[in-house]
């Protein structure tokens, strides 16, 4: 009987349009806890309190206090292999996109080009007055909440519960799950919508879907039961095992 992570390896390698969906798990081994982690952030900063756009339109320092709890852990994070493997498979024309629904930005630090960004990027302040960007590294992050030159209060540059998905990655990201043969969901418990729908949608096109996941959180044609820093880099070695049997034929 062929290993299951075999079986994966053989439908990623016969594929040349694949996609991968990410989430929290694939940044764990970074050292950011996902929602359901035992860290303790979770925990003391209810999402429902902390993580709406009403709870910070009420009351922005308040919830600054949770934010730059993240934006320092954030700040910290390095890729972890999983990542890198990633960015491999999409140098080697093995994976065409990564929709993350990540706000990190650690798949581009290991090299991915092509990652559409579900619910923003941690790594960019908004003003929520004039709509001016920054880098978070040129704010000094102080007095909260962090205010723009015009006065506005700044925001880090992600999708809070109860705001809209930006339109280009919501659009983007359904195109390419009408238009893929494979998606790898990694790390998610694929309960946050819209984002949770991107593999019924794949799958209601045709699209086999691999899971990488401790847990099974979602029908999958194929469960890779792991964590994703571990699975990923075998199932990257298998891939290119795989393609230079395949050259030699
Ligand atoms: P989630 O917290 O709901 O679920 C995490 C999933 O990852 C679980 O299914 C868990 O079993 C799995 N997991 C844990 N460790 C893993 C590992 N090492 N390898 C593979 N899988 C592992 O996360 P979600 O579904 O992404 O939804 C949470 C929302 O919160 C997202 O919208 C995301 O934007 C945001 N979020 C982002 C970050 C980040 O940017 N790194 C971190 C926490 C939350």
């Amino acid at each position: 009987m062929i290993p299951i992570d075999s079986a994966a390896a053989e439908i990623f390698a016969a594929a040349n349009n694949t996609i991968a969906l990410t989430g929290a798990g694939i940044s764990v081994a970074s050292g950011i806890p996902h929602f359901r982690g035992c860290g303790g952030i979770w925990e003391n900063y209810d999402p429902e309190e902390y993580g709406t756009i009403q709870a910070f339109q009420r009351n922005p320092a308040k919830v600054w206090i949770a934010l730059k709890i993240f934006c320092d852990i954030m700040d910290k994070a390095r890729p972890n292999p999983a990542h890198f493997a990633l960015a491999s498979l999409e140098k080697l024309g093995y994976l065409r996109t990564i929709i993350t629904q990540n706000i990190d930005g650690l798949h581009q630090e290991a090299g991915s080009n092509n990652v559409i960004e579900f619910h923003g990027n941690n790594r960019w302040l908004v003003c929520q007055k004039c709509g001016k960007r920054y880098p978070n590294t040129e704010v000094v992050i102080d007095l909260l909440p962090p205010l723009c030159v015009c006065g506005g209060v700044l925001k880090p540059d992600v999708v809070l519960f109860g705001e809209i998905i930006p339109r280009e990655a919501l659009y983007s990201s359904y195109l390419e799950a009408n238009n893929c043969s494979v998606v790898i969901v990694i790390g998610t418990s694929a309960a946050v919508e819209p984002a949770a729908s991107i593999p019924r949608i794949a799958s209601r096109a045709g699209a086999k879907i691999i899971e990488i996941n401790p847990e099974e959180e979602m029908p999958s044609d194929i469960h890779l039961s792991g964590f994703a820093e571990e699975v990923l880099p075998i199932l990257l070695e298998k891939i290119n095992r795989l393609s230079i049997q395949q050259d030699a034929l």
